[in-house]
């Protein structure tokens, strides 16, 4: 049986996603950090629609625990894989890079890009002997555009775009797609400081969007009609360019 994994699935756009790929009939990994609350909400969410679902909690950043609950996930389900991981899990640490602290830089960077190597790395094995797979990373409008105030987020969403396209090509040949999907405004726990009355006129669709339109994209880009699109960046953004 093919798993789809989704990095940060307790809230928001990784909610939405875990949501739309059990709806499509395929058994979901919701992985979370620290919000058991929320990820078990996504859980009882999903089974109560009749789909499938199971918590795994990691850090994606922590390479070591990645390991230790893949292994034990791996070791739990021999005739299973994960065919499908979304690489969703991120964070905002906005300054100025003026003011920018250690901390906010390196743990920006070590949660997306650090995040997509560690879990990626990891279950691309399969994907590859299994001759399927589909990976799709979450990367950002910032990482197209370059937002002020985020400096880490839009070099970690822009090295993922960069990332993607590499690795797209290294494991094309073996029916392994790997596509970014890059947010605007979406909202969700990570955008409820912004003032969306605000930044909204500077949005063409006039609104912020919602994580099911986000889920969507990637619900698309995983199915088999994507199977001949890899290394692309979908927007979803309501047109700002
Ligand atoms: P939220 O803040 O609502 O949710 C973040 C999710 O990521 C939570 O599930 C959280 O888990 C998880 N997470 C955070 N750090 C880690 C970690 N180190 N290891 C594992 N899981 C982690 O964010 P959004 O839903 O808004 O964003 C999801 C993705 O979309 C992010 O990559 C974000 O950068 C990107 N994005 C969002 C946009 C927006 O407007 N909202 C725009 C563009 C991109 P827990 O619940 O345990 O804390």
């Amino acid at each position: 049986m093919r798993y789809a994994l989704v990095t940060g699935g307790s809230r928001g756009i990784g909610r939405a996603v875990c949501m739309k790929l059990s709806q499509e009939g395929i058994p979901v990994i919701v992985n979370y950090t620290s919000n058991e609350e929320k990820a078990r909400e996504t859980m009882d969410m999903i089974v109560s629609g009749g789909g499938r679902a199971e918590l795994m909690r990691f850090d994606v950043s922590d390479v070591d625990a990645v390991d230790a609950a893949l292994g034990e996930w791996e070791a739990s389900h021999p005739d299973d894989y994960i065919g499908i991981l979304v690489n969703n899990a991120g964070i905002r640490r906005d300054n100025l890079l003026v003011f920018m602290q250690n901390e906010q830089w390196h743990s920006v960077l070590d949660t997306t890009l650090g995040g997509f190597f560690n879990v990626t790395r990891r279950v691309i094995k399969n994907m590859i002997t299994g001759r399927w797979g589909r990976i799709v990373n979450i990367s950002s409008l910032s990482g197209l555009k370059g937002l002020p105030g985020q400096c880490n987020y839009s070099a970690a969403k822009a090295g993922l775009i960069g990332a993607t396209k590499a690795l797209a090509q290294e494991v094309a040949p073996r029916k392994v797609t790997v596509n970014c999907v890059a947010p605007g405004f979406i909202s969700t726990d990570m955008t409820k400081d912004l003032d969306e009355k605000e930044l909204k006129k500077m949005i063409p669709a006039g609104r912020f969007g919602r994580p099911e339109e986000v889920a969507a994209a990637v619900a698309f880009l995983v199915s088999d009609d994507a199977a001949y699109i890899t290394g692309q960046t979908i927007s979803v953004n309501g047109g700002i360019y």
